[in-house]
């Protein structure tokens, strides 16, 4: 037989063809997908309340605004500026990241992205060869899996229940790790489990990483936002030596509430920090500049807008915990960081609820929706089937009554 003379002809065109392997095996986004069906429902006039969103409720402060407004007016804005962030901004970002983390870097290991997600995508597909393991601590953020495989990584994953509230421990990582593993990711306070690790735990973490020639990705999105006098200490900062094996990734999202500004940064190694910005010059070019330049005005202001969201925050947080926890069958430990709750609905699985018996967590999401019109995640889309994870960044009044109909519908 003769060879084929285009591999379609050996392989006519089918679902599976018409999109690649690679980006055909990425699934949606289940947080997002959660938001859009709870935003559908509430523009066709149902009465949904959202506990999905990852963003906080509240406008961007005013002062950032109105650099934005001024930046529009700069012609030099209008153009193309260095692919790797303004200059400016590069430098805000180091001065941050000393004043806030006490890490000292310099703006040459800064690279400006479209949002953390962008960052947390160019440093692994920077880090990453066909096969390489990344180390992958659950209930994780949902993004992280898809962006390792989409780097051609393998996420290998960890789970940390309520029981260890959440967080891994050495002993676990060092069962997953082989050969293969690259990258030990890191993520505190935690999407979605609110945990915080201490300092006494990310020391022990970074000291196993260095140990082993591990990099470290540290996700540090959720700096600010945390409670009871507790701190999120930065991995580098508390095992300097890891500096030259570690990345670090943050942005203006949840501090300023910036969701929709789209600007993260990387912050690594000379070398990586260059190899990602040739990445993203030919991925996406520069940040918008008029963002840029909110986020100078953010990252240089001072810290006031997140001390008044966080009293907002850390109000919800004691409402939503203690009334989740009244829910027979639900059980709610308490986050000390970010704005999630995360409890385990095992208790509730398997029982009869208005007709209908949900015996997993997405079954149970549906059904809340369904029947209560209360829109939360199931823990399917974190790696750990059996919870639920709750945005409290909503209204206090929409909270309450949010759960109020939980309570009815489940108690
Ligand atoms: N990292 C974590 C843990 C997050 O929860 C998010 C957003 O939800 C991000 C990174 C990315 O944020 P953004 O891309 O909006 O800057």
């Amino acid at each position: 037989m003769s060879a084929p003379r285009h591999a379609a002809d050996a392989n006519p065109p089918s679902s599976a063809r018409r999109i690649s392997a690679r980006i055909g095996g990425i699934a949606e986004s289940a947080t997002l997908a959660v938001d859009a069906k709870a935003k559908a429902l509430k523009a066709a006039g149902r009465p949904v309340i959202g506990f999905g969103a990852g963003e906080p409720d509240f406008p961007t402060p005013g002062y950032i605004v109105e650099a934005a407004v001024e930046a529009c007016r700069v012609p030099a804005n209008h153009r193309y500026t260095p692919a790797g962030g303004l200059p400016d901004l590069k430098k805000a970002i180091a001065e941050k990241t000393l004043r806030d983390s006490g890490y000292a870097i310099e703006p040459s290991q800064v690279l400006v992205t479209n949002g953390g997600k962008q960052a947390i995508y160019e440093a692994f597909a920077t880090l990453l060869d066909p096969g390489d393991e990344v180390i992958v601590p659950a209930p994780y953020w949902t993004t992280y899996p898809e962006s390792i495989r989409l780097a051609g990584g393998v996420p290998v994953e960890v789970l940390a229940d309520e029981t260890q509230d959440y967080k891994v421990t050495v002993a676990q990582l060092e069962q997953a790790r082989t050969d293969r593993t690259k990258v030990l990711l890191f993520n505190s306070p935690s999407n979605p489990t609110g945990a915080v690790y201490d300092r006494d735990e990310v020391e022990a973490l970074g000291r196993w990483a260095l140990e082993h020639g591990l990099w470290v990705l540290t996700d540090e999105i959720y700096e600010h936002l945390v409670y009871d006098g507790q701190q999120a200490p930065s991995m580098p900062v508390v095992v300097p030596e890891l500096a030259d094996t570690c990345v670090v990734v943050n942005g203006v999202a949840k501090t300023y509430a910036m969701t929709g500004w789209r600007v993260g940064w990387v912050v690594g190694p000379k070398d990586v920090v260059k190899a990602a910005t040739n990445l993203q010059s030919h991925a996406t070019s520069n940040v918008s500049n008029v963002a840029q330049r909110a986020a100078v005005a953010a990252v240089s202001g001072d810290l006031s807008a997140v001390h008044v969201m966080g009293t907002a925050f850390d109000r919800r947080r004691r409402t939503i915990v203690s009334m989740l926890n009244e829910i027979d069958g639900v059980v709610c430990p308490e986050p000390r960081g970010a704005f999630y709750a995360y409890p385990s609905v095992k208790g509730v699985l398997g029982r009869t609820i208005d007709g209908v018996t949900p015996t997993t967590s997405t079954e149970l999401a549906e059904l809340m929706l369904d029947k209560a019109e209360v829109a939360a995640v199931p823990g399917e889309a974190f790696g750990s089937p059996g919870y639920l994870r709750f945005s409290y960044a909503l209204g206090d009044d929409d909270l309450v009554e949010g759960i109020t109909r939980l309570q009815k519908l489940l108690g």
